[in-house]
Formats: structure tokens, C-alpha cells, sequence
């Protein structure tokens, strides 16, 4: 057992995750991932400017030695001048703005009067413009955690990068649909105890901005990175963790490495590293100084006003939902529903339809779905909706709703059409009984001896999908009695 204390050992992680709202941060593109080919190409070259300070940026410098070309993919509905950097920005989305406020509510952060959106170098060309926009909505902040508060040391409001898409020598293609996608980023003070606290505070924030009901989902939604350092060593800043469940490997893995390095008298230094799936991380670059931001002229400054703030109402805490969801679900699913990122959906969905239909169906359907390799990002809120308004008219029994979400995934097509293409349109009582009258024929013997169970599968294997299970069993056990 690892005496962190002794070993002086210091963490904090920040929290990455794309909001859901109507358009990006400064434009009124589509915030989302374009189904469409590019149909424009841009092609840039960046170069590292010096800071206010005079001095240019070690990890910008770093970056512009490599002496890279960019390009571009431009998308039709995702895409227009702002996003490229030939416009300025728009004024700032104003659901974004809110939803980043109420995050900053409910850490208990302390929000500025007036909001200043600044620029963030980046020089990897992630961004058009070689910098990223960005705000501070809130400070000071606290979470509460099972190894007491965290603090928190600021709420971002931001635009998401550009999407790589290839690296070819010096040459880097990027897709800009995903650029300027709002984005909160919540970052703690090094107050984390141990590794296995970092993911479980990894973890709350992550719920408490989906509670919001605004944050988008799928892979890549959310991002961590950690930082670690230990008596000796040197603050690593560990980037792009997408799995919560790496990020307690990842940091004893970081431990170890800097541990190595001082056993053999060599000094660590400050640095980013990426995390690999193997729960190790590799060297990218030395570690950003501190001259990266400066003010985005380009854009006005927001006054928070306290009549604006009066407005943005605080969601219910998880252990209120917690408490809520107990009483309609059963115990072992609550916490597979409130960690799940259809949560909003759920929601609106349990008003109408069976919550634990609907509670299955968000979590293991939607996971057996993703272990077969499918592209559950397809399964949307309107996908859902149809779904069980299909199921509730009784156009498909609720057996069939694994198969219909899976020929959804599979083809990029609605309901109805997974319906259709899956040939799963549902049976009335009158061609059950004609399936069941079939079966009892054929096994004679089995219906002689009234056995029930083996009788009930048989028929299952012809209607699963088209009549629910409790119509069968109730035909089934009829027929049975005559
Ligand atoms: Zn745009």
C-alpha cells in the first residue's frame, strides 16, 4: 500500500465536456459532427508570436519548430467564416453562457461581475485561429467528495478544437465541424488524495454537468486530464483520458515512472503526456508557460448581472434524483441510470413509458449494442422517442426493441425503417394463436405432458420481436388448459 502523504503526492484533474446546444460558441454553425463529405478545403500555416511578456511560449515555440502545414475540411452546415478565422466572432451563445453559470452555481464558485473571453494559445493547429477562446465563469468553487471537499479552482467556458483527421510528414489535416462546439472545463486544486479519489472526482463532475440535462454524449464527450506530481519529481500533465476507469492505472503508472527516474538520479521535468490505452502515457510536449493567455479583443465583455443570476436555477442534486429514481426503479439500476449519459432522456421518457423499459434500454441495450462494435452515437434522443411511442402503440412488442436500436445502428435509418428492414412489424393475438395451435401440433408429445417452459420457447423463437412475452405465456397456458 502506497503511502501517498509521504510520498508528497499532488493531483488535480480538469474536466472537459462539450455542451448540447443550438449552435457553437461565437457562430451559428451547427455544433456537431457533419454526416457530410468536406465540401472546402483550407490550407494554413502557423507561426508562435511572442506573448505580452515578450517572450514566446516554450510549448508554442516546441510546436512551431516542427514547422507543419494545415489544412482544413469545411462542412457545409458546420462550418462558415467565423470558424475558419476569416470573420470575427459572433457575440457569445447565451444557453452556453447559462448552462456554464449554473455549473458554476452549483460548485458554489464565485462568478465575476463581468465575464472577459480571453485567448489561449494553441499552436498544434487545432484552432484556425491559433488561439482558443476562452472565459472564466466562475472561481473558487467546492465539490464534495467521500475524502472531503475538493476545491475547485475555475469553471471555463470554451471552444471545443478541430477534429484530427490525418498526419502526413509535416502535414496535418483537420475537420473543423467540431471547432468552436461549447465546452465547459472545470478544473481542481491538487486537493486529490489518492488515485483512486481522482476518479471518483473525475466522476462527479462529470455527473454534475450532465445533470444539467446539457451535455452532449457519446465517445469523446468528455476528456480528462490529470495532473501528477510527487516529492522530487515534476508536475506531468497527463492529456486526453477518455475512460474514467484508466485514470487510477494511469497515475501510478505516472508515479512509478518519476520514482525511476529519481531512484536513477535523473531529474523529472515538467511535461504533457498523452495517456495510451495501456494505462501508460507518452512524452508530447514540455509542459505550456504561463504567457499563453491574452485578451480577445475581438469580442465584448459579458456583464453578469444579478437579475441574470436570479434566473439560472440550480437542477436537483444527485441525491435527490438518487432518492427519486429509488422509488421507480430497482436498486441495482439507479446508479446505472444516473451515471448513464442518456439521463436527460430518461427523464423525459419515464413521464410516459415504463421506467425500467426504458432504464434497460439506456443502459445494457445501449451497451450490448456498443460491444458489438456498433455506432451507438446513432441511438439520439428523437431515435428513443420514436421508439417507445412504437412500443406503447403496440406497433412492436418491447422484445424487439434490442433488434430495432441495432438495425438503427447499423444502417444510420429511423425507427420506422429499422421496423421494416428487420421485418418485425407485430402480430395480433389471432396470428399468435394460430403460431401456437402450429407448435402444439407439431409437439405433440410436449403438449400431452403440458410442459409449459420448453413449449413457451419454442414459440418465442418464432415471434420474439413481434408479440410481447406475457402475450404468449397467457395464449400459451390457455391452449395448454383445453
Ligand atoms: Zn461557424
Amino acid at each position: 500500500m502506497v503511502d501517498y502523504e509521504k510520498i508528497g503526492f499532488k493531483c488535480g484533474v480538469e474536466i472537459h465536456n462539450r455542451l448540447d446546444t443550438k449552435t457553437k460558441l461565437f457562430c451559428g454553425c451547427k455544433p456537431r459532427f457533419s454526416k457530410e463529405k468536406p465540401d472546402n478545403l483550407v490550407k494554413r500555416k502557423l507561426r508562435a508570436v511572442a506573448g505580452e511578456m515578450g517572450q514566446v511560449d516554450s510549448a508554442a515555440l516546441y510546436e512551431y519548430l516542427k514547422d507543419r502545414t494545415f489544412f482544413y475540411q469545411c462542412f457545409p452546415e458546420e462550418t462558415c467564416l467565423v470558424c475558419v478565422d476569416e470573420e470575427p466572432p459572433m457575440s457569445v451563445n447565451k444557453e452556453a453562457l447559462e448552462i456554464a453559470l449554473q455549473i458554476a452555481k452549483m460548485l458554489k464558485a464565485e462568478i465575476p461581475e463581468e465575464i472577459h473571453v480571453m485567448r489561449k494559445t494553441v499552436v498544434d493547429g487545432s484552432n484556425t485561429s491559433a488561439f482558443q477562446r476562452t472565459a472564466i465563469v466562475g472561481l473558487n468553487g467546492v465539490l464534495k467528495t467521500s475524502q472531503g471537499d475538493v476545491g475547485i479552482t475555475n469553471i471555463c467556458l470554451e471552444e471545443e478544437s478541430a477534429g484530427k483527421v490525418k498526419k502526413d510528414g509535416n502535414e496535418l489535416t483537420y475537420r473543423l465541424d467540431r471547432l468552436g462546439i461549447p465546452l465547459v472545463e472545470i478544473g481542481t486544486a491538487p486537493d486529490i488524495k489518492n488515485p483512486e479519489h481522482a476518479k471518483e472526482v473525475a466522476e462527479k463532475i462529470g455527473m454534475l454537468v450532465r445533470s444539467t440535462g446539457k451535455s452532449q454524449r457519446g465517445i469523446g464527450v468528455t476528456r480528462e486530464d490529470v495532473n501528477v506530481s510527487i516529492k522530487g519529481g515534476a508536475r506531468v500533465e497527463i492529456k486526453g483520458v477518455q475512460a474514467l476507469d484508466m485514470i487510477p492505472l494511469l497515475i501510478e503508472n505516472e508515479i512509478k515512472r518519476q520514482q525511476e527516474m529519481i531512484k536513477k538520479g535523473e531529474k523529472p521535468i515538467e511535461e504533457t503526456r498523452v495517456a495510451k490505452d495501456d494505462g501508460t502515457t507518452k512524452f508530447t510536449r514540455p509542459l505550456p508557460g504561463g504567457e499563453r493567455m491574452y485578451p480577445e479583443t475581438d469580442a465584448e465583455s459579458i456583464m453578469v448581472t444579478k437579475h441574470m443570476l436570479s434566473k439560472i436555477k440550480i437542477p436537483e442534486t444527485w441525491e435527490e434524483k438518487a432518492e427519486r429514481f429509488c422509488k421507480i426503479l430497482p436498486d441495482g439500476m439507479v446508479d446505472q441510470v444516473l451515471k448513464s449519459d442518456y439521463l436527460g432522456i430518461f427523464e423525459k421518457l419515464v413521464e410516459k413509458y415504463d421506467p425500467v423499459l426504458v432504464a434497460n434500454t439506456v443502459t445494457s441495450t445501449v451497451k450490448d449494442i456498443r460491444r458489438n462494435g456498433l455506432d451507438t452515437d446513432l441511438i439520439t434522443d428523437e431515435i428513443l422517442e420514436e421508439l417507445f411511442s412504437f412500443v406503447k402503440e403496440k406497433k412492436i412488442s418491447k422484445e424487439a426493441i434490442p433488434k430495432v436500436l441495432e438495425v438503427v445502428c447499423k444502417n444510420d435509418i429511423s425507427v420506422l425503417d429499422a421496423i421494416d428492414k428487420a421485418g418485425l412489424e407485430s402480430m395480433d393475438e389471432k396470428q399468435l394463436e394460430k403460431i401456437v395451435e402450429k407448435t402444439l401440433n407439431d409437439h405433440f408429445d410436449l403438449a400431452k405432458e403440458k410442459r409449459f417452459a420448453p413449449l413457451m420457447g419454442l414459440v418465442m423463437k418464432e415471434v420474439r420481436g413481434k408479440i410481447g412475452g406475457d402475450i404468449v405465456s397467457k395464449v400459451l397456458k390457455k391452449k395448454l388448459e383445453k
